[in-house]
């Protein structure tokens, strides 16, 4: 400006100038400007220095989270590990310290002692999985299997009681199917030990098996237990992700439902579950079927 009166000045500089040259005076011109940019560029810097910050802000809280989250599941796989293994050490002393028992009672004992061992070996089952699929190192065969055959095995898995609750319909009379035997046992085990679970003893499960149109095995449990609330079905397939409704109802690692799901789809095939809170659970699971020409 050729003149600035202090009204001018004052309201300039509230409105966000930083300085102000005379024409007659235009040696300050050029520091004035280069001082500018310097401090734009300083300004620019620190806002680049205050982002960075609260992203590494952001992300040291999510590494605190997980660490949070880390000791909640050690602590929580403990306990889960720990109450099948008091029962097995219990059993096992009373039978060790040679206690004359009616021979029915040593039955009971030994039985129980197996089936809580067999707890304990899904809960380390399920955790190995879950560590092969983390890493990226899940191999699965793809062999051409009997239905029948694996079905076999998972009645011969069961202890008498669940025996007597266990209804098998139609798995010895669907088309082979194409995967992994060790795997779609355990899927097998993870959803019938679930329906048993979550409904009363009273109550039959029934594990059926049909051909769909589209070359593929359903295979599908059914309970009439709890149920699960329609709003909380796609948090089942979670990691850890136990409901309300199964907390209420019994122990679990909300381990299972997740290692069924990535162990069905790594063979190529679907999981879902349908379910009336109340009234049951069915859950639903597919396997391509095998190629008449394969064996
Ligand atoms: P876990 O049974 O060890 O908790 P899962 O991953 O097998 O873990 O199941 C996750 C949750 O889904 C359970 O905690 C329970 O709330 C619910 N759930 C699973 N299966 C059933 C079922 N058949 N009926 C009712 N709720 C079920």
């Amino acid at each position: 400006s050729g003149h600035v009166g202090e009204d001018v000045a004052v309201g300039a500089m509230r409105a966000g100038a930083n300085d102000y040259i005379m024409k007659d005076n235009l040696r300050r011109l050029a520091p004035a400007v280069q001082r500018e940019i310097r401090e734009a560029a300083a300004r620019g810097e620190s806002k680049k220095i205050e982002r960075e910050l609260q992203e590494t802000t952001r992300e040291l809280e999510v590494v605190k989270k997980m660490d949070q989250l880390k000791d909640e599941f050690i602590g929580m796989i403990s306990h889960e590990m720990r109450n099948p293994l008091t029962v097995l050490l219990g059993n096992l002393s009373i039978l060790k310290s040679g206690a004359t028992l009616p021979p029915e009672d040593i039955a009971k004992l030994a039985e129980n002692a197996y089936a809580e061992a067999g707890e304990l070996g899904t809960i380390l089952d399920n955790l190995l999985e879950l560590a092969r699929v983390r890493a990226d190192r899940l191999q699965l065969a793809t062999e051409v299997l009997e239905l029948g055959l694996i079905i076999d095995e998972v009645i011969a898995g069961l202890n008498a009681g669940e025996r007597e609750r266990v209804i098998f319909e139609g798995c010895r009379d669907v088309p082979r199917v194409k995967g992994d035997a060790v795997r779609i046992k355990r899927i097998l085990n993870n959803l019938i030990s679930n329906a048993l679970k979550y409904s009363p003893k009273d109550r039959p499960v029934t594990v059926s098996a049909a051909p769909t149109e589209d070359e593929e095995v359903l295979l599908a449990v059914h309970d009439r237990g709890i149920g699960i609330p329609g709003h909380q079905k796609r948090d089942l397939f979670k990691l850890f992700g136990r409901l309300d409704t199964g907390r209420a109802y019994a122990d679990g690692t909300g381990l299972g439902l997740v290692v069924c799901q990535r162990l069905c789809e790594a063979m190529g095939g679907r999981i879902w579950v349908e379910s009336e809170e109340g009234s049951g659970s069915s859950f639903f699971f597919t396997l391509p079927a095998a190629h008449e020409d394969q064996s």
